[in-house]
C-alpha cells in the first residue's frame, strides 16, 4: 500500500518525512492524519473490440462425386459429369 506523509512522524521507529511517498505494510499501524492512502482502484482498461468472424469463410463447400476434378465445377449427375468432362479434352 503508498502512502502519501502528511507530516513528519515515525512508523515502527522510521522516520518518515512530509511529502514523502513511503511503501507501507497493511498491517502497520498508521494514522490517516499522517499518511494519505495513495493507492486507488486501477482506471477501467479500455475495452477489447472483438470483431464479428464472418462465418462464411469457414464454411467449406459441399463436395460430392460429380465434382470435375480439373476445374472444380459440381454437376448434378453423373451424365452430366461426364458430358462436362468431354469439354476438357480437346
Ligand atoms: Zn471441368
Amino acid at each position: 500500500m503508498k502512502y502519501r506523509v502528511l507530516r513528519n512522524c515515525y512508523v515502527y521507529e522510521i522516520l518518515y518525512h512530509e511529502g514523502e511517498v513511503c511503501e507501507l505494510s497493511d498491517k502497520a499501524e498508521i494514522c490517516e492524519k499522517n499518511f494519505e492512502l495513495l493507492d486507488k482502484p486501477l482506471p477501467d482498461a479500455p475495452q477489447a473490440i472483438t470483431e464479428a468472424v464472418n462465418d462464411e469463410d469457414a464454411i467449406i463447400p459441399s463436395t460430392n462425386d460429380l465434382t470435375c476434378p480439373k476445374c472444380g465445377k459440381v454437376c448434378k449427375s453423373e451424365f452430366g459429369l461426364r458430358s462436362h468432362s468431354k469439354s476438357h479434352k480437346k
